[in-house]
């Protein structure tokens, strides 16, 4: 059923789901990404990433009853796309047993949805691409909905494709001396982040999925094509295509490179949130959309 060409293992789908699992279980002990006792947000888009991830880790999770999962959903505000996954994360979290959802918007926090910000043009007055504003503001309502919920770490769905993607743009962006990718770093004010996916290439994700019969979006989002990500994603796909095992090789030299400082977090400027720089990320993008300060809740 399944070909994994970079180590020429051919797998029926009852091996694949087993070696997939398998390899998400080894992951996390491998990184201490996740303690006994957590209470673990898993961020949920809706997207069949984040619906795989949610569904391995509630079974890993059942092995350590002194730990629980909810699932926290942020809402950008992406007319059509957003609300097709936030329908498709309703209908699957309602069929798992004891599993919270909690939801936030951008519209509840910053007064604004993302198509009101791209649609009447402030985004390309302030010069910045829609995917910056939706990604730096997306992190900050993450945290904020975790604490919401008690979380003590936050898992994200990112796989290997988005790891090594995101070491490549911050490679071009002149910033390799950041934190390895989806690894616990406990920061004060901070809820720590894992990715439990890291090593798990994106199109075993999507096959995990389809297996399991987790639904598939059928809109894309408006604002894809404008991402620097997206280029890097169709080179590093087509490398990946001719030369399998690309993807682990580029993750394990970019690991090496990165030399992790010692992060002082100090608190923003002006909405108080932690943060390594005087003003946050979150108050530079609201600042430059004429925002002017971000509720901490
Ligand atoms: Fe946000 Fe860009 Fe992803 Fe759309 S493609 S959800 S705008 S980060
Ligand atoms: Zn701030």
């Amino acid at each position: 059923m399944y070909f994994r060409a970079y180590s020429g293992e051919r797998l029926c789908s009852k091996c694949f789901t087993k070696t997939f699992e398998k390899r998400v279980a080894r992951t996390v002990a491998k990184y201490d990404m996740l303690k006994y006792n957590d209470r673990i947000a898993i961020a949920v888009s809706g997207g069949k990433d984040s619906l795989a991830l949610l569904r391995v880790l509630a079974k890993i999770e059942d092995r350590f009853p002194a730990s629980s999962i909810v699932a926290v959903t942020v809402d950008e505000g992406i007319s059509v796309y957003r609300d097709e996954a936030i329908k498709h994360a309703e209908d699957f979290i309602s069929k798992m047993d004891d599993v919270e959802h909690v939801k936030v918007s951008f519209k509840e926090l910053f007064g604004f949805t993302l198509d009101d910000v791209v649609k009447n043009g402030i985004v390309d007055r302030a010069g910045v691409k829609p995917c910056t504003v939706c990604g730096i503001l997306r992190r900050r309502a993450l945290d904020i909905v975790a604490k919401r919920a008690g979380a003590t770490v936050i898992a994200t769905a990112h796989t290997l494709d988005d790891v090594v993607q995101t070491y490549f743009m911050n490679m071009l962006r002149g910033d390799i001396d950041k934190q390895p990718f989806g690894i616990r770093t406990e920061l004060d004010g901070l809820v720590p982040r894992v990715a439990p996916f890291k090593l798990t290439p994106e199109n075993e994700v999507v096959m995990y999925a389809y297996l399991h019969r987790i639904p598939f979006q059928s809109h894309v989002c408006p604002y894809a094509r404008t991402s620097m990500r997206d280029m890097i994603r169709n080179f590093l796909t087509e490398y990946e295509e001719n030369y399998p095992g690309t993807l682990y090789t580029a993750l394990t030299s970019f690991e090496k490179l990165i030399k992790p400082s010692s992060m002082l977090l100090q608190k923003c400027e002006v909405c108080g949130a932690p943060t390594g720089r005087k003003i946050c990320r979150a108050c530079e993008i609201l600042g430059c959309l004429d925002v002017e300060e971000v509720p901490i809740k």
